[in-house]
């Protein structure tokens, strides 16, 4: 069983993450979704409401499973038995942080490979930082994120 993990902030998931879930579900076994709970880092949603965001986003997949983890990256996977780490591609300004973030991650633990996937290009330049600039400017964000993102962020924030 090929098991691989989705990690990020997700803060918010978008139709971006959901577009790059979608293909690594039809890829591999089993996919885990992980948000990462960065003590130092105060997020605009907590990791709890990304988390339930995020289980309503992908209720429809049978195979993804959403969680949250403190830490490295390659231990959550170890402990998972998972052998994959999923990471997305957007610009060209992606490519040099994703590069040393799996490389780094291959020279502390060679048996975890990152697959790099891409977005079908009408959800290429979705980012959770642009989201919440034009939630934040009273724009409408309906078209970038899930229908319960959607509803929970202009009705709370
Ligand atoms: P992080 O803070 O770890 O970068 P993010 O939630 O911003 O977490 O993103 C998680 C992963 O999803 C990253 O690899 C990012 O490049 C990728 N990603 C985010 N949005 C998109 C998108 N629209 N198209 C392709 N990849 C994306």
């Amino acid at each position: 069983m090929k098991i691989a993990i989705y990690p990020g902030s997700f803060d918010p998931i978008t139709k971006g993450h959901l577009d790059i879930l979608k293909n690594a579900s039809e890829i591999f076994d089993k996919v885990i979704i992980a948000v990462a709970r960065n003590g130092e880092k105060k997020g605009f949603l907590t990791v709890d409401e990304r988390v339930k965001l995020i289980k309503e986003s992908v209720k429809d997949f049978d195979n993804v499973e959403v969680d949250s983890f403190e830490g490295l990256t390659i231990e959550y996977a170890k402990q998972h038995g998972a052998e994959v780490l999923i990471r997305g591609l957007r610009a060209v300004s992606d490519f040099e942080y994703e590069m040393q973030l799996s490389q780094t991650n291959s020279a502390l633990c060679s048996d975890i490979k990152t697959v790099f996937l891409t977005t079908k290009p009408k959800y290429n330049f979705i980012s959770s930082s642009t989201i919440k600039e034009i939630l934040n400017n009273g724009g409408d964000i309906s078209k970038f994120v899930p229908e319960c993102v959607f509803k929970y962020l202009t009705q709370n924030k």
